[in-house]
């Protein structure tokens, strides 16, 4: 009311109603007064109102601002669409997404912006999706300018706005768009992951930070027998096969946790309790604090492969057939003593064993029969020996033993020679093999470390041939190796040296000896037989070069040169006019199975000009046994050329006449051991009266070789032997001396 008292402004009011002529008589001073308030009232009003729309003015300004940031710079993309899918406005978020400017998005439809392949599924869902958006998702890729496909996905909200002119529909989807690269990615990998875990080959099993089983797969069921049910909540130790001690668990944790990886081979029991050998690998998986979460345990089952290992380690270094270890593992273990015993100064031995007669058992009942009695006398020598004592198939019918831990020679010597008496006689009791009764022996070599050798090479060597030595002196027994065997082994490699010389320089010379026949004392033919005139050590015999010529192959040379030169020399005495004269050659057995020999024969007969027939080839019942089919075709092939074929040394090897039949032999040589026995065996007399006999009637010439005497001479003839041999009748001589002494030899 103070404002109405203001005489200020009521003197004011009154200048302006003064201006007016004539106003002070329609309007009065106190109606201006009113009009006048009012209207100052009415612009206060004005003012206030202008303020405050001014403030709101303001506060739009800051809202709108602020909600276009949010909604220009909001983390997600926003399209406005309209119901034909026209892109309205598009904030900030999805033109940097796109690459793309506002411009070159809004006013055009959202679906120039989707992936070709996508376009179906969002046309086909688009509608649906406009009329009720809520809790619907589209994931589409989207194009993005320059750069690579968008993985997104779409939800949306529709928005009213304030009528349109003209009808138009005001409705709009407020379209929000994420981009799910990454978080596609993540489930890509993680269904990619789940899919390894089921279906990988390897057990799988994760275990939380307290090794708590949390999950396992197929294959760990199948692997195992374990199913989720029964071991979720479990610890691993609940698979613990016992077979590890607590140490091996402890140094496994340890590197667990000090490395966060453990691999190794683990046995492990399966539910039924079988045991297996898995390959396992640990991992530990720790959080982004390194603390540790969770494991991993990835196995797989090698018990097959480590029993096919196994089964590989026992062919490389077992005999299948006897199940002994080989000859590599032989060699392994003999080194392996050899170092222990000379750290520790002790001696050992090595029994070098051969079956004797082997080969007939093998050739007569076949090969599974010899295959019975190899198993048999495997069984027999390991039994013998102690267990720490190695026994080994060497190859064919040849095992070696190895004895370990004597304390001096002696004893190595003493206790060999028992365990070698033990072996023989173990091994002489019969076996049966395919329903008979089969007897064998075994003739054993033996040899010590470190007397004889301080190789295995050597050992091996020595007690084969101290071996060797045991065969010689008749089988069955056995032989330690001796200095003179080491002796002869020396003579023996200078002889094989020399004897590669012998031939070129012409150091062999052929000695022939006479044939007689017993009834009249005539000259029926000759024996040739090989010498070596050695440059040094002087007039060789056969026995001391010819087991070597025969072991080396210079045998083969030899032998040709002995049939050429004897040939040479009955044609020589054939041409004197002694045509009825024959030629006897010895063939080693080398020369007997080799290809070419009918070849050289037929040669050397077509050069030399003497008939077949007054050739004769001596050949000895182990040649005949080795392969009979073989020999049986070799000697009649020979047989074609008009050869005869003798059977040298009989009496001595198999001695079976029954076989004698199936060979196409002509003569038959009595052995010079019969002979020479003849005066005090009258056992060796039965036994020639029968040869004769038999040979008789089968059709065979008979020579007994080796008569040195008259008493000899009288019984043989006595008994129809037709021919002799021997130094009563003359020893192996030169031709020339044969020439003096049988004078129709030479030149009349
Ligand atoms: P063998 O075939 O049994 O030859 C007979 C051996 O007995 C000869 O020995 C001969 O000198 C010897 N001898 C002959 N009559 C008597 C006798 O009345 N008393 C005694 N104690 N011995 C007698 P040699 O020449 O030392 O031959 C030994 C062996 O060497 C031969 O035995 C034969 O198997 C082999 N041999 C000899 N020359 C050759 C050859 O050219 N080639 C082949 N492959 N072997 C040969
Ligand atoms: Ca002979
Ligand atoms: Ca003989």
């Amino acid at each position: 009311m103070a404002l109405y008292e203001n005489n200020e402004l009521r003197k004011q009011a009154e200048e302006f109603l003064s201006a007016f002529p004539g106003g002070q008589q329609t309007i009065n001073v106190d109606n201006m007064k009113t009009l006048l308030h009012e209207l100052s009232v009415y612009q206060i009003e004005l003012e206030m109102q202008n303020q405050s729309l001014k403030e709101t003015y303001q506060q739009l300004v800051v809202a709108k601002n602020s909600f276009s940031q949010l909604f220009e710079l909001a983390p997600v993309g926003y399209l406005k669409l309209d119901q034909n899918g026209w892109i309205h406005k598009a904030n900030q978020t999805i033109q940097k997404m796109l690459n793309l400017s506002s411009r070159q998005l809004e006013g055009h439809y959202f679906a120039n912006f989707i992936h070709p392949d996508d376009l179906n599924i969002f046309n086909s869902r688009f509608r649906a999706f406009f009329r009720k958006p809520e809790n619907k998702r589209i994931e589409l890729r989207l194009l993005k300018y320059n750069g690579p496909q968008l993985q997104i996905e779409m939800s949306g909200r529709l928005i009213t706005e304030s009528p349109l002119p003209e009808g138009k529909n005001s409705d709009f989807l407020l379209v929000t768009i994420h981009e799910i690269g990454d978080r596609k990615r993540l489930e890509d990998e993680l269904i990619l992951a789940a899919k390894v875990f089921e279906n990988s080959d390897e057990g799988i099993m994760i275990t939380d930070e307290k090794n708590r089983i949390l999950n396992i797969n197929k294959s760990f069921t199948s692997i195992t027998g374990f199913e989720p049910g029964e071991v979720i909540g479990k610890t691993p130790r609940i698979f613990r096969s016992g077979h590890h001690a607590a140490n091996f668990y402890k140094e496994m944790w340890a590197q667990l946790m000090t490395n966060g990886r453990w691999q190794g081979e683990i046995w492990n029991l399966k539910r039924n309790g079988e045991t297996y050998i898995a390959w396992l690998s640990i991992t530990s998986v720790t959080d982004m604090y390194g603390k540790v979460k969770n494991f991993i345990a990835i196995f797989a089952d090698i018990t097959q492969r480590k029993q096919q290992e196994k089964q590989i380690k026992l062919l490389a270094h077992y005999d299948l057939l006897t199940k002994l270890p080989n000859r590599v593992l032989f060699s392994d273990r003999l080194n392996q003593a050899i170092m222990n015993a000379s750290r520790l100064k002790e001696h050992l031995a090595i029994l070098f064993l051969d079956l004797d007669r082997f080969k007939l058992l093998n050739d007569t009942y076949g090969h599974l029969a010899g295959d019975i009695l190899l198993q048999d006398v495997a069984n027999r020598l390991t039994a013998c020996v102690r267990e720490t004592d190695t026994v080994c198939r060497f190859g064919g019918d040849e095992f070696i033993i190895l004895l370990t831990h004597f304390k001096d020679q002696t004893t190595a010597i003493e206790t060999s020679q028992q365990i070698a008496e033990k072996l023989s006689n173990e091994l002489a009791r019969p076996y049966s093999v395919a329903n008979t009764q089969f007897i064998t022996s075994a003739s054993i070599g033996i040899s010590l470390f470190p007397s004889h050798g301080t190789s295995a090479a050597e050992l091996i060597k020595n007690a084969d041939s101290a071996m060797y030595y045991a065969k010689d002196a008749g089988r069955n027994n056995f032989q330690h190796y001796t200095e003179e065997m080491r002796k002869n082994a020396l003579i023996r490699s200078s002889i094989e040296h020399d004897l590669i010389n012998a031939l070129p320089q012409q150091q062999f010379d052929l000695v022939y000896q006479p044939f007689i026949e017993l009834s009249n004392d005539g000259l029926f033919g000759f024996e040739a037989l090989i010498r070596w005139q050695h440059p040094n050590k002087g007039l060789l015999l056969p026995e001391a070069f010819l087991r070597i010529a025969e072991e080396t192959g210079l045998i083969d040379k030899m032998g040709l040169w002995v049939l050429e030169r004897a040939c040479q020399q009955l044609s020589i005495w054939h041409q004197q006019g002694n045509r009825q004269l024959k030629m006897s050659v010895n063939l080693s057995s080398r020369q007997f199975l080799n290809a070419s020999l009918f070849d050289d024969i037929e040669q050397i007969l077509l050069d030399t000009h003497i008939p077949g027939s007054a050739l004769i080839l001596e050949i000895t019942e182990s040649m005949m046994m080795q392969n009979m089919g073989e020999a049986i075709r070799v000697m009649h092939r020979l047989k074609s050329l008009g050869v005869m074929l003798s059977l040298d040394d009989f009496g001595t090897g198999y001695s079976s006449l029954a076989y004698l039949k199936k060979f196409p032999l002509d003569i038959l040589k009595i052995d010079q051991s019969f002979i020479q026995d003849l005066a005090n065996d009258p056992e060796d007399k039965m036994l020639i009266k029968s040869i004769i006999d038999i040979a008789q009637n089968m059709d065979l010439l008979i020579i007994a070789e080796g008569i040195e005497n008259q008493g000899q001479l009288e019984f043989l003839n006595k008994h129809g032997c037709q021919l002799g041999q021997g130094f009563l009748f003359s020893t192996p001589l030169s031709s020339a001396k044969l020439e003096l002494r049988y004078k129709q030899l030479s030149a009349h």
